[in-house]
């Protein structure tokens, strides 16, 4: 018998039954010497004494970047440090930060005080504890303040740590909660680089994961990349897109689909907003077919729009569950959110949610967040988005209409997409198309004058932390728009 034969000789019989264990595990041939491990003595400088030869020499040998091709970490800038709304580099150059990094650095980058005891307090007293093990008293204190700050009864959570692990408990637990499999989601949006969220999601970044996940069902965004509802008025593009919502649930069975989830508002797909009375349609549907409606609160969630949640736009629509992440802790440490409604929490009263990690309810990042949420709702946070989001739009569109290559925009909040397009009208390019020539000439300019940030294109992405000033906000929009010469220029304008 071969060795590849024997080798599954071995395997069937291992998986049929146990009455062959114990198998017996090979000989370890190499155990480690005693022999101390010998580290770099440039591990015993300070930090921030690194040379930039230094750091470049480990990010050639040692560092790996994920959505962009590992060699465009040679020109990735070092960050030394951030200010306001701006971050520093190693050679003192300042940029704004246009779009709060992955629209999540919600207030810049000095963080109040308030954060910072708690999370250091936190530290001291109890750094971690598992969350199947004990309460800490700031996991009851944040579950309790977001439960009063939510409308409706959304009020059972969990917190995990990113807005990827959000979403595949959320989608655990709509399976388990309907007893169905299916889960519906809208091309354009993004849901997490987890093998359901990544699934989940509706642009290019699904294909990285094989796109071989079953039970995703992919529903065309109201707002379509490559067509236009023209000449229909926006009453009739809901009815049309709710139509057509329909009749998918209808086709795929309506038995069989656990979940609609969807971006309330999508953001890298483009501050896409659906279309006046489309969400309360498919809080309708959802109703009707007996499905749960997860609104993805991850990028806009915790003030972006000037709401504190992005379904809040939509007049009598409660989702079943939301998820958020990024605003909760600004970003300062990674923590996400689950919320669903007090039928479902009441549900897993006798069974398992069936979804957990080890670091969901990490006390440190449940103290950031807590104190996070109370400085943005003591210092009206809300309030001041939605003061300064007039100007915001209106600048906007000054900037729009100076640029022969900007096609439209949309703006909410401080949340806004300028979408560009080639002078035959066309879309230059596409996300998945990586960056064109166009384009990382747009970026050189971007960086030239001042401007660091996320680059979508054709979209155009603004999302200044929400702590920014008036001022501030002229400013970046001014570096903006000097940039955007060389891209209506670069495009042949
Ligand atoms: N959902 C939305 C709407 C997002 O924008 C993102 C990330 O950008 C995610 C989920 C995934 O969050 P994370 O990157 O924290 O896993």
């Amino acid at each position: 018998m071969s060795a590849a034969a024997k080798a599954t000789a071995t395997i069937s019989r291992a998986v049929k039954g146990s009455r062959h264990w114990p198998l017996k595990s090979p000989a370890l041939t190499k155990i480690p010497n005693n022999e101390p491990i010998q580290i770099s003595p440039d591990h015993d400088l300070p930090m921030g004494q690194w040379s930039s030869d230094q750091i470049r020499s480990a990010v050639t040998n040692n560092v790996m970047l994920t959505w962009a091709p590992g060699k465009a970490r040679h020109n990735t800038p070092i960050i030394t440090h951030g200010q306001g709304v701006y971050v520093y580099d190693d050679h003192g150059r300042q940029f704004m930060d246009w779009t709060s990094q992955a629209v999540c650095s919600n207030l810049g980058y000095d963080l109040p005080e308030s954060v910072l005891n708690a999370t250091t307090q936190q530290m001291k007293d109890l750094p971690f504890l598992y969350g199947g093990l004990g309460i800490a008293e700031v996991r009851a204190r944040l579950s309790q303040l977001i439960g009063e700050i939510m409308p409706g009864d959304l009020q059972g959570m969990v917190f995990p740590s990113s807005g990827s692990e959000a979403n595949e408990a959320a989608i655990t637990c709509a399976r388990r909660y309907t007893g169905k499999f299916k889960v519906m989601n809208w091309y354009r949006g993004y849901h997490g680089g987890t093998t359901n969220s990544l699934q989940a999601t509706g642009d290019f970044r699904r294909w990285f994961g094989g796109d071989t996940v079953p039970g995703f069902i992919k529903v065309p965004n109201p707002f379509p990349l490559f067509w236009g509802y023209d000449g229909e008025d926006e009453s009739e593009r809901t009815e049309i897109a709710l139509n057509m919502l329909e009749e998918q649930i209808l086709n795929e069975g309506p038995d069989t689909i656990a979940l609609i989830q969807f971006e309330s508002i999508v953001g890298a797909g483009g501050v896409l907003v659906p279309p006046e009375g489309y969400m309360q349609g498919v809080r309708a549907l959802c109703d009707k077919y007996h499905i749960l409606m997860q609104c993805d609160e991850v990028m806009v969630g915790f003030g972006r729009t000037g709401k504190l949640f992005g379904f809040q736009h939509y007049d009598g629509v409660l989702p079943d569950i939301i998820t958020a992440a990024k605003g909760i802790s600004s970003a300062a440490i990674p923590l996400s959110m689950m919320a669903c409604r007090k039928h479902i929490m009441d549900y897993f009263e006798d069974k398992p949610l069936g979804w957990g990690s080890t670091y969901a309810g990490h006390p440190v990042a449940l103290a950031c967040a807590y104190e996070n949420v109370k400085y943005l709702l003591k210092n009206d946070v809300l309030g001041h988005v939605q003061r300064l989001s007039p100007k915001f739009e209106d600048t906007m569109k000054l900037v729009a209409e100076n640029h022969p290559c900007i096609k439209q925009y949309r703006s909410v909040g401080l949340f806004g997409c300028f979408d560009v397009h080639a002078p035959d009208g066309s879309n230059p390019q596409l996300q998945h198309e990586g960056v064109s020539d166009a384009f990382a000439i747009y970026k050189k300019a971007y960086t030239d004058n001042g401007l660091i940030g996320l680059l979508r294109p054709p979209h155009l992405h603004v999302a200044p932390p929400l702590s920014i000033t008036e001022d501030e906000l002229m400013e970046g929009f001014e570096r903006q728009d000097k940039a955007l010469y060389a891209l209506d220029e670069a495009l042949g304008f």
